[in-house]
């Protein structure tokens, strides 16, 4: 606390990110990074970029990466949004369309940065529960609303929505925003994107973070109606006109375009999801069926934090929350073969798991 902050200042709780350890030998299994490089053509585009170009600002409308954008997705540019990590999508939407006067109705187990926002901006908020098996219930969201937020598939239980349920809420919920989070979309659910066409009232948001290996670059993107992407460019113009910056811009065009080795990545990490899940298994957990590159898992015996504590002192990092109802599941993310043997190894040490033969 300091006597200069602003009044509001005192009242926020900022999000908590996952670790990011400096020590190399640990299997970081923590925060749901692709374990496979970028996309080559990635690499090439920082490699060859022309580096005196970086005294000038880079494109304040991205046009580029946007085009890239709306032809990967057979839309038009003027569907597309782009910003500095998904995470600024995300802020950008909430500043421009849920400070209304009802509450915006989101569930109450998901991705732990929404109601950050909420607070941050002062938006009423209403946690809708989940079901008994951790699934998302869009009847459940039927009162009058600031709009609706819920990723699909969820974070951080794994589990995704079909296309049929979302379309049904955009019928119902005509009189305000459904913003679907498809942070984790690529790795085995079906995204919403194909809705933007015939329905005005739905903003999909992805990332390059996690299925396109470049969570450092920063590139998050939104697709949705023109007037919804023009309302985000009035905000985004009124913070900041230059959230990209060239090297961002660079990569995740060729990104974009490199279908073949994003395909390839995404299928092994699925592949391996499955190997992890039927390894955990037999050592006793009961895993939430997933859609995204992690599992969100339970013991039957040992309590989830002793097991992250017994990880993390045999350098695997694996997420645990303290939030009452999911106390008791890791989310441990998907790496390569060689780091889920580690981990299933690595467990198949601890005490009480070796008791149970
Ligand atoms: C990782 C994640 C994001 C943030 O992605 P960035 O593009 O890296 O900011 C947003 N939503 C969900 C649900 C995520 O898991």
């Amino acid at each position: 606390m300091s006597k200069y902050w602003s009044e509001a200042v005192n009242g926020l709780t900022p999000y908590v990110p996952g670790e990011q350890p400096k020590d190399t030998g640990i299997t970081k299994l923590n925060t749901n990074e692709n374990p496979y490089p970028p996309s080559p053509a990635a690499e090439a585009a920082i490699r060859d970029f022309p580096l005196d170009r970086l005294r000038l600002y880079s494109d304040p409308d991205c046009a580029e990466l946007k085009q890239a954008l709306a032809d990967h997705f057979s839309l038009e540019k003027k569907n597309v949004f782009v910003g500095n990590g998904s995470d600024e999508v995300l802020a950008l939407t909430f500043m421009a369309f849920f400070r209304q006067e009802h509450p915006l109705l989101l569930p109450e187990t998901t991705y732990s940065f929404y109601d950050v926002y909420c607070n941050l901006y002062d938006i009423e908020y209403k946690q809708i529960p989940l079901c008994d098996d951790f699934s998302i219930d869009l009847n459940d969201y039927a009162e009058p609303n600031a709009g609706i937020i819920f990723a699909n598939p969820n974070a951080p239980t794994g589990r995704a929505l079909a296309l049929s349920e979302i379309e049904a809420l955009l019928q119902r919920n005509t009189e305000s925003l459904v913003v679907v989070d498809e942070a984790y979309v690529d790795f085995g659910a079906t995204s919403a994107v194909e809705l933007i066409n015939r329905y005005d009232n739905v903003l999909v948001i992805q990332t390059f973070s996690k299925s396109r290996s470049l969570a450092g670059m920063r590139v998050g993107y939104a697709v949705g109606h023109e007037d919804l992407i023009a309302g985000l460019e009035r905000v985004k113009n009124s913070f900041n006109s230059y959230p990209l910056d060239m090297l961002a811009i660079a990569s995740s065009v060729a990104a974009i375009k490199d279908d073949a080795y994003f395909r390839e990545t995404t299928q092994k990490i699925i592949d391996t999801r499955e190997w992890t899940e039927k390894a955990l298994a037999e050592l006793g957990f009961v895993t939430v069926p997933s859609k995204t590159n992690f599992l969100f898992t339970s013991h039957r015996y040992v309590e989830a934090a002793e097991l992250m504590g017994f990880l993390r002192a045999n350098k695997v990092l694996v997420r645990h929350f303290s939030k009452p109802g999911i106390d008791n599941h890791l989310r441990i993310t998907i790496g390569t073969p060689e780091e889920m043997q580690l981990l299933v190894d690595t467990l198949k040490r601890h005490p009480d798991i070796i008791s149970m033969g």
